[in-house]
């Protein structure tokens, strides 16, 4: 029996082989279809030598051939590797030769990366997604035609089983493979059915990348468990993802705040048919107040997730019923995840002090992949996964993010948390995007410096930003520096990568 993610299409395709289980470019596959196309895909990877355990990884954007290769790998018992498509050849080399998978699935328009990634990792078996070969990779779709839905054997697969390697966004260093069981997601997608109250009907915009944890874990499998459709797009553009919105009747979707004020900026904003929609959910990094207000100011419902890949994702969520009261909050702890606010010695810190959110439950992966220090570092010994996030806690329990710990930096032995000063710097009207870090300063050790983006044709001094943050904040926080971007170093996933402004 196949108690795994492996299941989920024929256990869904069971009850509604007709509904659409899928949308991209407009084509639409029911779930009749997906548990088809997987069970054939599952043969063809049998036929190659997939077994329990193998990894099989996917290297590309959002596309059907990502559900239909992890999904069939799951029917295998082996494990999915999700890639990051944006990562250069060189970045994926390492994580190839860390997951070892026997098998990498590519999309077409990346095949020359993969190919590069490849030289130094060896990988046994590569297809290109579609019907044409390229380079040294055969194509997918021979693989899928020439099997029959029996071909695979039923591999027995338990709730503990591996499902998973998913590597962390990279945005405080390289990324980690993160071990994630059948259990594991399973727990999460409880938890967001519950929180989130994903209906049957639900047409969800999946958008944000599917190798990362939230559009994966966190939208798509609870829309695909409770039998929902979800609209997959490859690349976020704003115009579009306005049009698909208007075109698909989207009633749910995620995004990192950056992907929800590029929409607010577009031009086709003010016009665009939001009516359909009736809740947005943010997470991912901290999400300025004035951007929930904007959504608000809409009539839509603002939901915040908060939670990392280590957790699969769901830590903590904003419920709508509580979008109103507790603007700002990233929400009380999921259903199934038990949260606490502690100091440096494990202990918890009372309500209104920061502190590190710690998260314990059947969500909270097994550990990094073949890195038993790096686990041992983030797990104690009772369970408890250390976020590396700071955050407070009000009389309600509600979560506050404040900040990473890594992001923090002392000024004349205060401790600035750049995120408050970022949350201020957006209120401000010329300012498109903005982040702060921390520089060497002789006398105070630590100043802040900002980086802003400003509005098309408009500017901001120093003078002026001071003149305004004097205003919101405390007189140590406000940043001794300001640097004009055009853009600011974000992730595949949009979020902001304080690396490499360091190193500027
Ligand atoms: P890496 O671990 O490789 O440095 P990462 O932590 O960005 O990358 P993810 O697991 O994708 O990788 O992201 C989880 C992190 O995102 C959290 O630890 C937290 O810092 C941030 N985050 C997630 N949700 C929120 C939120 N609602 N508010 C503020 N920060 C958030
Ligand atoms: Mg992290």
């Amino acid at each position: 029996r196949n108690e795994g993610l492996g299941s989920w299409p024929h256990r869904r395709a069971r009850i509604s082989a007709e509904d659409t289980a899928l949308i991209h470019d407009d084509r639409h596959w029911s779930y009749g279809e997906v548990r088809e196309r997987v069970s054939r895909l599952a043969g063809g990877l049998h036929r190659v030598g997939v077994a329990r355990g193998t990894r099989v990884a996917y290297l590309g954007p959002n596309h059907p051939a990502f559900v239909e290769t992890m999904f069939a790998a799951g029917q295998l018992g082996a494990v999915f590797v999700p890639l990051n498509s944006r990562l250069a050849a060189a970045e994926l080399g390492t994580i190839l030769r860390d997951a070892e998978p026997d098998v990498l699935v590519v999309a077409p328009d990346l095949a020359g990366t993969a190919e590069d990634a490849l030289a130094g990792a060896p990988v046994r078996h590569r297809f290109v997604v579609g019907d044409r070969p390229a380079a040294s990779m055969e194509a997918l779709e021979p693989l899928i035609a020439q099997s029959s839905p029996g071909d695979a054997p039923d591999v027995p697969v338990v709730l503990d089983d591996l499902a998973m390697l998913m590597y962390t966004s990279g945005t405080t260093g390289e990324p980690k493979g993160v071990a994630l069981t059948h259990a594991n997601l399973t727990w999460n997608c409880f938890n967001v059915l519950i929180d989130v109250d994903v209906s049957q009907d639900e047409v969800t915009l999946v958008s944000a990348p599917l190798f990362h944890t939230a559009a994966l874990n966190q939208t798509f499998l609870p829309t695909f468990v409770k039998g929902g459709t979800s609209v997959l797009v490859s690349a976020f553009d704003p115009d579009e993802t306005l049009e698909l919105i208007e075109r698909h009747r989207i009633s749910w979707m995620f995004g990192v705040p950056a992907m929800f004020q590029a929409l607010a900026q577009s031009p086709k904003w003010e016009s665009a048919d939001l009516s359909s929609i009736r809740a947005v959910e943010a997470g991912g990094a901290p999400v300025p107040e004035d951007l929930i207000r904007t959504y608000q100011a809409r009539g839509m419902t603002f939901m915040q997730g908060y939670g990392m890949t280590e957790a699969a994702p769901g830590v903590s969520f904003l419920r709508a019923k509580d979008s109103l009261s507790k603007v700002g909050s990233a929400g009380a702890p999921c259903f199934f995840s038990d949260v606490d606010v502690v100091d440096d010695n494990g202990c918890s810190v009372p309500e209104g002090r920061p502190g590190e959110v710690v998260v314990r439950g059947p969500n909270v992966m097994r550990g990094y992949w073949g890195k038993p220090d790096a686990t041992a570092a983030v797990m104690s010994d009772d369970g408890w996964f250390h976020s590396g996030d700071l955050a407070e806690r009000d009389e309600d329990g509600y979560l506050y993010i404040v900040d990473r710990v890594k992001d923090m930096f002392i000024s004349g032995g205060e401790n600035i948390y750049p995120a408050e000063i970022e949350n201020a710097l957006h209120e401000h009207a010329a300012v498109a995007d903005c982040a702060v870090i921390g520089v060497p300063d002789e006398r105070w050790g630590e100043t802040g410096r900002a980086f802003v983006v400003p509005h098309h044709g408009q500017h901001l001094t120093e003078e002026e930003m001071r003149g305004f943050l004097e205003q919101r904040l405390a007189r140590y926080k406000i940043p001794k520096s300001l640097v004009l971007v055009d853009e600011l170093p974000r992730s595949a996933s949009g979020k902001l990568l304080k690396k490499e402004l360091r190193t500027d």
